[in-house]
């Protein structure tokens, strides 16, 4: 063989090595709220836990055989999109015309592509089609009836709006109404708005890193029960729910969307790593608290290209779970609950 060749062979096992040795992993949530022990019956939280870990896992071994954070990100989020007890896909919430509309995004930290969907009707999995944008459109975000003409040119095949409807989401939508025409529903300036911190948990997203190195994130939801027909909140809107960039972090954040556009949540944790050279949990701790100053609830999870990850909330509670290759997995749901 010649020389060359030999020395290049040598330079890619080299290499490969190295990767295969790199930490890599995933964290996950499935959303942020008043989620509280009063309120959960030990089977539906033994389920939340094991839909959590199903999720987890499945990202996990994309990861583990090599497979691209962006591909794990996907492959998480479709497990949670696909089952009824997740604000995303199945089980999605109503707006206020008693249907499921929703909004998804994703970002490539290598390349800092992303694509994302909002009000989107008969897309059963709201975050490939966002990938999709970023992968065969030269556009990031695309809206509605579009975005949806968009996915039939790509043989998606679409559902009818039923597919995500489910009974106890429809009975939150009735709880949010009868409410509303009590006259107590309150805008978004007033915080202690009774249907959009207790009414909405569930939005699901996921940051991962991979062997190579590098970071992705996405979120997927229905949005906020009750919403306005048309209402987009943070999680499609990059740097507000979802941000990626190697040379930071990774972030899919869960709340009340309107704070967390407001203070651009996710891009302002990465943004204070990038200026001030914070840590990560300092950042994420930052930016939350920012949203709550302003009147707002929810949470983050964050991980940089070191394998540090964070889960940073303000809620009670927050679905979330994390698998890194270089320590040990955990699933939890409470605010109390010990995650390190
Ligand atoms: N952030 C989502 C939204 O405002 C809702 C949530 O995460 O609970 O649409």
């Amino acid at each position: 063989m010649p020389r060359l060749l030999v020395l290049l062979l040598l330079s890619t096992l080299a290499s490969h090595a190295r990767d295969l040795g790199r930490p890599h992993g995933l964290v996950i949530h499935g959303g942020a709220g008043v989620i509280a022990r009063s309120t959960m019956t030990p089977e539906r939280e033994a389920e939340y836990r094991a839909r959590l870990a199903e999720a987890l896992n499945a990202g996990y071994a994309v990861l583990e055989r090599g497979g691209a954070s962006l591909e794990a990100v996907t492959a998480a989020i479709n497990v949670m999109e696909d089952s009824p007890l997740f604000n995303a896909g199945k089980g999605a919430v109503f707006n206020a015309d008693g249907i499921c509309e929703l909004d998804a995004s994703i970002m490539d930290g290598r390349t800092q592509a992303a694509g994302a969907v909002a009000g989107v009707h008969h897309i059963k999995n709201p975050i490939n089609l966002a990938r999709d944008v970023m992968l065969k459109s030269p556009h990031v975000m695309m809206v509605g009836d579009g975005a949806e003409k968009f996915a039939r040119g790509l043989s998606y095949e679409l559902v009818p709006n039923e597919y995500f409807q489910t009974d106890w989401r429809r009975e939150q939508l009735k709880k949010a109404q009868a409410k509303e025409k009590d006259g107590k529903e309150r805008t978004a300036a007033i915080p202690d708005d009774y249907f959009t911190r207790t009414l909405r948990w569930g939005t699901v997203g996921c940051v991962a890193l991979d062997q190579a190195g590098n970071l992705a994130a996405g979120t997927s939801t229905g949005g906020m029960t009750n919403k306005k027909f048309g209402r987009v909140g943070d999680a499609p809107i990059i740097g507000a729910g979802t941000y990626a960039n190697n040379a930071t972090c990774a972030v899919s954040a869960t709340g009340w969307g309107e704070f967390f556009i407001r203070v651009g949540v996710a891009r302002d944790i990465a943004a204070q790593m990038e200026y001030k050279g914070t840590a990560l949990r300092d950042a994420a701790a930052a930016t939350i608290a920012k949203v709550g100053r302003l009147g707002g609830d929810g949470g983050v999870i964050a991980l940089d290209a070191a394998g540090n990850y964070t889960f940073e909330f303000n809620s009670p509670g927050m679905y979330r779970a994390a698998r890194l290759s270089n320590q040990p997995s955990v699933v939890a749901i409470y605010g109390d609950e010990a995650t390190r």
